[in-house]
């Protein structure tokens, strides 16, 4: 299969895309704008991009809002309670199900690489068996890694440190952790130490939910980034949210930074989530809740978007669109400088891809795996002024996904 008339970031001009089997084969520029043959894939001068990513949601939670009660506060620590409640009718078909149905919403948007967190602070592990067999079920749509997190905390919860070293002997990819949900600051501190000694001892991952609240005494960063510096595991580890840092005060905040550039690692922010969940103790003026998305980028440490929830009990909305997530991120984070819409889709992409530790397994260049998306504009700052879509998603050298634009018909 050849794509055809596309646009590359970072390139100029246009391409022709030969995919072979599931490589891509050749990457070769175009002089001229070609006439499509039956075989090729027309992308209509527009950009062609390696898959989204979504590298923070929570499938194991999504579709359930309202079950059994809807989280009137539009807390973090209410949506806690609320989930609570609903874990305790989960069953191992209704995860499965609910799983599948947000993958496929997902992979509707041209996602393909997915990292889902999945609750264990549960004795049977429940959503982390069935989770284990999604993965595998779904293979010809994503790639899915899987976190083992404990959302009621690893010291906090009964038999937590057990509960998180059998969920990496049954198949979780990623170690997870939640310190300022720990019941004291000690525990906080202990829960890291422990979360990062099982990722090193079994080779995982690691990708922790790190002072996700507007509490500026919520430090847990500097700790989970000297762990990862000291043990050299910077690029294999991720702080998601670190909400925390949008309170922090800039004297503080720039000795911290010192640490995470020396750490090297990983940032997500997720901030349609965060923006909900956040400033819930505020009156006015109110907090954004929203970690330092822009600074991170321009100290030159890696940062990407994630979605976090779809219709659950920390969050009521949500369809899978990852744009939709960055057009409010650039917003919400003062991210709309030209400079930074000309590369924006970065962070749902490139970026998100090396949180993954994607490696040579993303990417549009010559054998590299034939996977990569048709969009509906020819740049980034396009691509979101215009709120366009993947138009269609390859995966494995094959159309996966086909989208029709909608049509609008001028009558007068
Ligand atoms: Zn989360």
């Amino acid at each position: 299969m050849n794509i055809i008339n596309a646009r590359l970031r970072g390139k100029p001009g246009l391409h022709r895309i030969r995919l072979d089997a599931e490589r891509i084969a050749a990457i070769e520029p175009q002089a001229e704008v070609l006439a499509a043959s039956t075989d090729d894939l027309d992308a209509k001068q527009n950009l062609v991009v390696a898959p989204f990513v979504e590298p923070h949601i929570h499938l194991d939670a999504t579709l359930t809002a309202g079950e059994p009660k809807w989280n009137m506060s539009g807390t973090l620590f209410e949506g806690i309670e609320r989930w609570a409640e609903r874990k305790e009718i989960t069953t191992h078909e209704d995860i499965k199900h609910r799983a599948r149905k947000t993958i496929d919403m997902l992979a509707d948007h041209g996602i393909q690489h997915v990292r889902t967190h999945v609750d264990v602070t549960d004795p049977k592990l429940t959503a982390l068996k069935a989770m284990v067999e999604v993965r595998d079920e779904v293979r010809h749509l994503i790639d899915l890694q899987i976190v083992a997190f404990p959302q009621e905390g690893i010291e906090s919860y009964a038999n937590g440190r057990a509960l998180m070293e059998q969920a990496v002997a049954l198949g979780a990819d990623v170690v997870g952790g939640i310190p300022h949900f720990e019941n004291t600051r000690d525990q906080g501190v202990s829960s890291v130490k422990f979360l990062m000694e099982l990722a090193e001892r079994t080779g995982c991952l690691v990708d922790v939910h790190c002072d996700e609240t507007d509490d500026p005494q919520s430090r847990f960063l500097e700790v989970l980034a000297e762990e990862a510096r000291v043990r050299g595991m910077g690029a294999r580890v991720t702080a998601s949210h670190t909400t925390a840092m949008g309170s922090y005060d800039n004297a503080y905040c720039y000795k911290l930074f010192r640490l995470l550039k020396l750490s090297g690692i990983n940032f997500v922010s997720c901030p349609t989530e965060s923006i909900h969940l956040q400033g819930r103790f505020d009156s006015y003026p109110k907090r954004r809740g929203v970690t330092r998305v822009a600074e991170i980028d321009r100290a030159g440490m890696n940062v990407c978007l994630g979605q976090d929830s779809i219709v659950d009990p920390w969050y009521p909305l949500g369809n899978g669109n990852i744009l939709r997530v960055l057009e409010a991120g650039l917003h919400i984070c003062h991210m709309l400088g030209y400079e930074d819409l000309q590369r924006c889709l970065d962070l749902i992409t490139d970026n998100s891809a090396r949180t993954l530790n994607l490696g040579e397994r993303y990417g549009i260049e010559v054998g590299r795996p034939a996977n990569l998306l048709l969009l509906s504009a020819p740049d980034d700052y396009e691509m979101v002024r215009s709120q366009g879509h993947a138009l269609v998603s390859v995966r494995h050298g094959k159309v996966l996904m086909r989208r029709t634009p909608s049509q609008v018909e001028r009558l007068a």
